[in-house]
């Protein structure tokens, strides 16, 4: 490494997220220095296709000028203002009614944060205040999934279900965070059980799980209608008609996490769509403004809204806020996000492409790496077993999905490996030819990872 190349200022000053950095300090950093639809490139000029989308947002792919163009005019006309004290501006205005109208039924108001996280953690107040405000003050308990993942405040973090994110902190906090099992049929469904059988046994551990600790005690349920840094997990069948049910007979809300499902990428409009899902609650972010600016929103049903209302008679201001939530930049780029999907009917191209990427990937269950291939619309989790024919995971601590992760990079192509399950969320521009080299990239990748195992 050169001296005074951007590498080694990388290395010296910059801290990486989520980043193992003893690792990094080894091999340094893939600087990404431009893109054009569905690839980038690094500062060595090696090109990828983005088979992630960066981190499941940039739904639009990496050159679309209008949104550039949509934030240069905002940025001319009012740059900065905040939703503070009586205070607004039009495009978080304009937004809020275009959320509403095409949200979920009975979703008709929308708050703004900058990202996934910050909606989340105000799901969870609002959950709580809303309680407070209809008489149940007791109602403080949480419930995620294992695996789950809503974000990395101290709150989101304690909510998911990630344990490498809360061992370092002693997370979760106090005993207003519970979990229930991680739906993955592939993995934890028992000996001839079927995925609607799997779905009841997980409905039943809900119920128990609500039966020791007390309907009375508990505020609200989260879950992402598929499990994205979980490992892309799609649910099984009949998994979310056996939750809701017990949700609505013990007063818990329902927040979905639309987060990465959000604005087509399930092949609705909302995950929640695609499972007959109806929210108290739900948070987007990410595909919002397809990434190109930091944004989300918080979708509030009129019985959360009206609490809110309530409260504020009785205490004043509602005390939750942030100095950049509604930017009005993000604002406007979120509206011409929007539009772009519609005019492209993006939703109708989700579903037109979904079948050469289902089965695409489907198709290298013929490697001997690939246990299994599962997904919807345009999410999809890969995966690897030691040996399939046994369903027999590989080893604790193989890393065998980060080698796959690796041999993927160097034939071309960004993947996420979440322990050994890899996880695709392309562009939702991708066409089903670019899906055919993503999938030979793919297979390329896999075959390299076996090679190096068999030696
Ligand atoms: N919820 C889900 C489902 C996510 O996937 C993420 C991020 O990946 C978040 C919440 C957190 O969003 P952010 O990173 O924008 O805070």
């Amino acid at each position: 490494m050169r001296p005074n190349s951007l590498h080694a200022a990388d290395l010296a000053h910059m801290v990486h997220q989520q980043t193992d950095l003893g690792a990094h300090a080894a091999d340094g950093a893939v600087l990404i220095a431009r893109g054009e639809g569905v690839h980038v490139w690094d500062t060595e000029g090696k090109e990828y296709i983005e088979a992630m989308a960066g981190l499941w947002c940039a739904s639009l792919g990496f050159s679309e000028k209008r949104l550039a163009e949509a934030a240069y005019r905002q940025l001319l006309t009012l740059p900065y203002y905040h939703t503070f004290f009586q205070k607004g501006h039009e495009p978080s205005v304009r937004l809020a009614e275009k959320l509403t109208a095409i949200a979920p039924p009975g979703l008709n108001h929308a708050m703004f944060q900058c990202g996934g996280s910050e909606a989340n953690d105000a799901a969870i107040k609002l959950a709580w205040y809303y309680h407070n405000v209809t008489g149940r003050p007791q109602k403080k308990k949480i419930i995620g999934r294992i695996r789950g993942y809503h974000g990395n405040t101290v709150a989101t973090a304690s909510l998911s279900g990630q344990p490498h994110m809360q061992a370092d902190f002693d997370l979760p906090l106090g005993d207003r965070f519970l979990h229930i099992s991680n739906p993955n049929y592939y993995r934890a469904g028992l000996p001839g059980e079927t995925e609607e059988q799997f779905s009841e046994r997980m409905a039943a551990e809900l119920q128990a799980l609500i039966d020791r600790e007390g309907a009375d005690t508990i505020a609200a349920f989260f879950a992402e209608p598929v499990q994205g840094g979980g490992g892309a997990i799609t649910p099984p069948r009949g998994y979310f008609e056996a939750i809701v049910p017990i949700l609505k007979q013990a007063g818990i809300l329902f927040v979905a996490d639309e987060v990465i499902c959000g604005f087509g990428r399930t092949g609705h409009y909302w995950g929640c769509e695609t499972y007959g899902i109806q929210p108290d609650m739900l948070s987007c972010a990410k595909q919002l403004t397809a990434a190109y600016q930091p944004l989300s929103a918080l979708l509030i049903s009129d019985a959360i809204h009206a609490a809110l209302l309530e409260g504020s008679k009785r205490n004043g201001s509602f005390g939750h806020g942030y100095t950049y939530g509604g930017h009005p930049v993000a604002c406007a780029v979120a509206l011409e996000t929007l539009a772009i999907y519609e005019e492209r009917d993006m939703v109708g191209h989700v579903q037109a492409v979904s079948p050469a990427f289902l089965d695409g990937l489907g198709a290298l269950r013929d490697h001997p790496l690939v246990g299994d291939v599962r997904g919807v619309g345009l999410i999809a989790g890969v995966e690897l077993m030691a040996d399939k024919a046994k369903k027999e995971p590989f080893p604790a601590g193989a890393k065998v999905g980060l080698l796959v992760q690796e041999k993927c990079h160097a034939a071309g192509l960004i993947v996420r490996a979440i322990g050994d399950r890899i996880a695709f969320t392309p562009p939702l521009i991708i066409t089903a030819a670019q899906i055919g080299e993503m999938c030979r990239r793919f297979r390329a990748g896999l075959d390299a990872a076996w090679a190096e195992l068999q030696e």
